[in-house]
């Protein structure tokens, strides 16, 4: 029974388990506040859970606790395997701990849908796997919801709306595919060690179809090369995109003297579609 292990405080005593910089590590001990995030990933019950970067276990068992079929966990740090191996006999054929990088695995040979991803990572491997996590050759994707621990600030660029300064690629590139909403915000202090920033967890379902169409490619490059000079107009920062860049601009819709940041997603995904059709017609659209 999960009830019955020891509390992570020991545990991290008694396997030596100190936060080390180089993997990122920031624990979150209270039970309690694991298990809130656990339940932000919504009904585990009758799901397959993902686990990125388990450590000492707390999100785990608050995984396993809240019902969850199945948990595979990929840990990179190997101090790690000894608490976790001690939930997997607490929890007898419902937890599989492998040991490795979670950019290298590939989860659906171990699991079966539907599977929800639920992590608390070191953050740049968070944004990196968030954005292969949406991408091709992963996307489709082979997850229902991805419920992800950032950094505060990152939420909030994942979160973001058209006029605020978080508004960006990572905004337009989650939110084409996805429905994504911040769902609990910690202090510095709900970790061991405390970071120097507060963070969020991001719980974020994959669109059946794109939210508008789009070529993916091209709409990733108007974006870029949009958002890379932010603070030009558009009309200057797309300017090597395509020939006659104002005229496709006006043609739908968008103030060619805008800049990126107040444009929304449709608009953009409008922008791609044109640009596309200049290139079928001959015409070829620049790397940005
Ligand atoms: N989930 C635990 C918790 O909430 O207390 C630990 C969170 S800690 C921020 C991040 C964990 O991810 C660490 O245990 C670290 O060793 C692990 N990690 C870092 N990079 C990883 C990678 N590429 N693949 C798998 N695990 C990784």
């Amino acid at each position: 029974m999960i009830d019955s292990l020891p509390p992570l405080r020991e545990v991290i005593r008694a396997h030596d388990l100190r936060a080390k910089k180089s993997f990122g590590q920031n624990f979150l001990l209270d039970l309690n506040l694991t298990a809130r995030i656990a339940r932000a990933a919504g009904d585990l019950r009758g799901a397959d859970v993902f686990e990125v970067g388990p450590g000492p276990g707390g999100l785990t068992r608050g995984l396993l606790a809240e019902g969850a079929r199945h948990v595979l966990a990929v840990e990179k740090d190997a101090r790690c395997l000894p608490a976790l191996a001690e939930i997997a006999a607490a929890c007898p054929g419902r937890l599989r701990v492998i040991e490795g990088d979670a950019l290298a695995l590939d989860p659906l040979t171990h699991l079966t849908p539907p599977i929800k991803v639920v992590a608390n990572l070191p953050y740049n491997v968070g944004t990196e796997l968030l954005i292969r996590w949406m991408t091709p050759p992963q996307w489709p994707p082979f997850w229902q919801s991805l419920t992800l621990m950032f950094q505060r600030e990152v939420a909030e660029r994942i979160v973001a709306r058209p006029g605020s300064k978080a508004y960006g690629r990572l905004a337009l590139m989650v939110q084409w595919r996805a429905e994504a909403r911040i769902v609990l915000t910690l202090p510095p202090e709900a970790f061991t060690p405390a970071p120097k920033v507060s963070s969020a967890v991001v719980h974020i379902t994959a669109l059946e179809a794109p939210r508008y169409p789009a070529n993916a490619q091209v709409l990733e490059r108007v974006v870029a090369a949009a958002f890379n000079q932010r603070r030009k107009m558009l009309r200057a920062a797309l300017k090597g995109l395509a020939p006659g860049i104002e005229g496709h601009l006006e043609a739908v819709g968008i103030p060619p003297t805008a800049r990126a940041e107040e444009i929304g997603l449709e608009a953009f995904c409008a922008l791609a579609r044109r640009l596309e059709g200049v290139q079928g017609q001959g015409g070829r659209i620049q790397e940005p």
